[in-house]
């Protein structure tokens, strides 16, 4: 429905890692993300998803950009009407958050492929956010494998870990 008819997206692909924006718009590359967030915190500094975030980053690295053009649709707007409440925006990143970033995504195509190679999950909570873990349907057995192979845990994760075993 947001789609011009002259928008293309194709799936690009480079070093093993697959990438396919929302659509390339006059030359330029957009996402379009939902959202049932408040408006109200658009424009606090971390108010982006890092998801999001990484998501442009790897996409810029890709296309050899340093810009992303950003359409959030806030479903629910600001928790009152008139909603719902459409922003966009253009990100700017530096070429040096583009090369961390990217660093960062080989190392963890590493890590995945070295996984499926040896068929041995990588090492609990070292490649994640924490948040993820928290919400993760996995957690208690990396929880328990992570006392069986001696890692180190966040203080979050330690905390949640002593909860499920006292
Ligand atoms: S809890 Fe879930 S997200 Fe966290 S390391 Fe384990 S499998 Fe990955």
């Amino acid at each position: 429905m947001l789609t011009p008819p002259d928008a293309s997206a194709p799936v690009i692909e480079k070093n093993g890692i697959i990438y396919r924006p929302d659509m390339i718009l006059s030359d330029r590359l957009n996402e379009v993300k939902t959202t049932r967030k408040s408006a109200k915190y658009h424009y606090l500094d971390d108010a982006l998803p890092v998801t999001w975030v990484d998501y442009m980053l790897g996409g810029c690295y890709m296309m050899d950009r340093t810009e992303y053009d950003l359409i959030i649709l806030y479903i629910s707007g600001n928790f009152a009407p008139p909603f719902p409440q459409i922003y966009a925006e253009t990100e700017q990143f530096s070429q040096e958050e583009i090369r961390e970033n990217w660093t960062k995504i080989l190392h963890r195509k590493a890590i995945l492929d070295e996984a499926l190679i040896l068929n041995i999950p990588p090492e609990p909570f070292q490649n994640c956010y924490d948040w993820e873990c928290k919400y993760c349907r996995y957690q208690l057995v990396c929880q328990t494998l992570t006392r069986d192979l001696n890692v180190k845990m966040t203080v979050e994760q330690a905390e949640e870990d002593k909860e499920l075993w006292s």
